[in-house]
């Protein structure tokens, strides 16, 4: 509930973060509906692929590539890493750009490592997670492995002070973008 509200304020995904490579390992290949897109994929009735590209290479398309993974395997758009946005307008980039220097791990606004994956297996098994951190240990969405005790992190209150700096009339630099500091707002919003 509390992630939902995160996307209605104009929060993205943490996982999806353009670094993330840096952070996580994605395991597509544990995707609820892989095997099936596999089988797919192979025979291509969409002609995504060239003839000469194996079915390796095709997979990785499949969990790289919106469009795709939309028609191959839709479990897998909410991991789909985001695109490099540097090129685009500032107004347009600013929504992807709102996260912290460090990455947190612990965010209301990132999936638990057996998200999206099938029902039947076991979670506590970490050869079947979708995500986990480099050093192999799970992620939580929110912090907990219990639903329930999930909590909004600094990190997330911070970004969500990033996207509404305007609101306060602070200015971008006021905020110290990647960092949360209560203090240094509070004054930009009184001299400006
Ligand atoms: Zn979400």
């Amino acid at each position: 509930m509390m992630h939902e509200l995160g996307h209605a304020i104009g929060l993205q995904h943490e996982h999806q973060r353009q670094d993330r490579g840096q952070y996580l390992e994605f395991h597509c290949e544990n995707l609820d509906g892989y095997e099936q897109a596999k089988r797919k994929a192979a025979v291509d009735e969409r002609a995504y692929f060239e003839d000469d590209e194996d079915i390796e290479t095709r997979m990785s398309l499949v969990c790289n590539d919106d469009e795709i993974a939309f028609d191959y395997l839709p479990a897998a758009l909410p991991f789909i890493r985001q695109k490099d946005h540097r090129l685009e307008s500032e107004k347009a980039k600013f929504k992807y750009y709102v996260q912290l220097d460090s990455f947190d791990y612990d965010s209301i606004m990132i999936y638990s490592s057996h998200a999206n994956t099938p029902i039947d297996i076991d979670a506590t098994n970490p050869k079947t997670w979708v995500l986990k951190r480099k050093d192999g240990t799970a992620v939580w969405q929110g912090g907990s492995k219990r639903a329930a005790d999930a909590k909004i992190t600094e990190g997330d209150i911070a970004r969500v002070a990033q996207l509404y700096f305007k609101a306060r009339g602070a200015t971008l630099e006021a905020t110290g973008l990647g960092k949360w500091d209560g203090q240094r707002i509070r004054k930009a919003r009184l001299t400006n």
